[in-house]
């Protein structure tokens, strides 16, 4: 591998102009991938995509040549030729085809539907032909997931005639932006393992888009219930019982009935933070702002879709899915818990500046050292000095005892 070949990827890497290391690890290490270099046991899936899940709108716009992206280091563009090399490189399980995906739910024109099918089009067929070019020897190339734009079939019949249905026995799977682009698919492509990067909000939307065909998700709102103190508490099929209130999705740990809370954070829960752990600890981390709160959290968020999905797949196997997700609907509240507490610390790459005078996003953890300290001269040099049989309100009156 020369320096002219090297995709100027900014994944990982800090400085633009330097060699990613997954690249050097890959290249340097026989028989490895990125999934080596993270890490990530053998029965998790790597799939390799552009953009992250919610994506990040760039105020950049796409090339004919390159998608423009949100990268560690600031927007920069993905070149097809940049995101073909990566993706035999790397050696991902999936590779989501790179397309020109519009964002949000604003109404695409017609002049900006040509241009994103035409732009697909083209980037697939590149992607396709690469991943045909002299494959090494004994490796196989990753599976290679086409990309449905957000419309309805008919919008992109071209795209998917003449691309996605052409070049099908090079096409694993579909992957599906908006599930409009499910109703009336061609035979053909109806039988392709199809993988949803849309973002369900709760349980009953993964329900919806599962019975719809999608077979994997991406649930973004996993990470979401983390960051606001909320450990999930659902299960797929529900319980038989029912009160006569439908429950709660999950358990808003920053409410202070749980200060000394010793019960796991969901009932029967096996994960490693309800066994090891209990609510008034969790609460007690929140409050105290440890990432480890949040760690916790997380695991137990992902061992209940765990379960949730396992119960899906044996109900799916049983052919009770649509009772037990009629079930589910009436068992459960519609939407999650809101928010009461704070997050952790919003980090940059979490937002995008949309220029000056914005918001404080994080509150500020220190104040001003020279206000406590004329505080302190004033009541020193002052009248305002307390006397013995003061009382705990006059106190902070006066600027002492007061929580900063
Ligand atoms: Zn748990």
């Amino acid at each position: 591998m020369t320096d002219s070949s090297l995709p100027s990827l900014k994944v990982i890497e800090k400085a633009p102009q330097a060699v990613p290391p997954v690249y050097n690890f890959v290249s340097s290490n026989k028989n490895t991938s990125i999934r080596n270099f993270i890490g990530l046991p053998e029965e998790n899936v790597v799939v390799l995509g552009a953009r992250r899940i919610p994506a990040v709108a760039s105020p950049v716009a796409s090339t004919h040549t390159a998608l423009s992206i949100l990268t560690s280091v600031g927007f920069s563009h993905l070149s097809v030729k940049d995101y073909s090399k990566a993706s035999k490189d790397l050696v991902p399980d999936i590779v989501i085809g790179l397309g020109e995906i519009p964002f949000g739910s604003e109404k695409i024109s017609r002049k900006r539907t040509d241009r994103i099918t035409d732009r697909t089009a083209k980037w697939m067929k590149e992607q396709i032909a690469n991943n045909e070019e002299s494959p090494d020897a004994g490796s196989t190339a990753p599976a290679l997931f086409a990309p449905l734009l957000p419309l309805t079939v008919d919008a992109q019949a071209w795209y998917l005639d003449q691309v996605v249905e052409s070049m099908l026995p090079n096409v694993s799977g579909l992957a599906v932006y908006d599930t409009v682009s499910l109703v009336n698919l061609p035979q053909s492509l109806a039988e392709k393992p199809r993988i949803s990067l849309t973002e369900p909000r709760t349980p009953h939307h993964v329900l919806r888009v599962l019975a719809m065909g999608i077979d994997l998700s991406t649930i973004p709102f996993i990470g979401q219930a983390t960051d606001a103190g909320i450990a999930l508490d659902f299960a797929f099929p529900p319980p038989e019982t029912k009160d006569d209130s439908p429950q709660a999705l999950g358990v808003d740990m920053w409410q202070t009935s749980y200060v000394t809370s010793v019960t796991p954070l969901s009932d029967g829960c096996t994960c490693y933070a309800c066994t090891k752990h209990h609510r008034a600890y969790l609460q007690h981390l929140l409050m105290a702002k440890e990432m480890l709160g949040w760690v916790l959290l997380q695991i137990h968020n992902h061992h209940i879709l765990d379960v949730f999905f396992a119960g899906v797949r044996e109900s799916i196997s049983d052919d009770t899915f649509e009772r037990d997700v009629e079930a589910f609907g009436k068992y459960y509240e519609a939407e999650l818990p809101a928010k009461s507490g704070q997050g952790p610390r919003v980090r940059g790459y979490q937002f995008r500046s949309e220029g000056p005078s914005e918001p404080r996003r994080n509150p500020a953890p220190y104040k001003n050292f020279n206000d406590q300290s004329e505080k302190i001269a004033d009541a020193v040099t002052g009248s305002a000095l307390p006397d013995a049989n003061v009382d705990a309100g006059e106190l902070e009156e006066k600027g002492f005892g007061e929580q900063t």
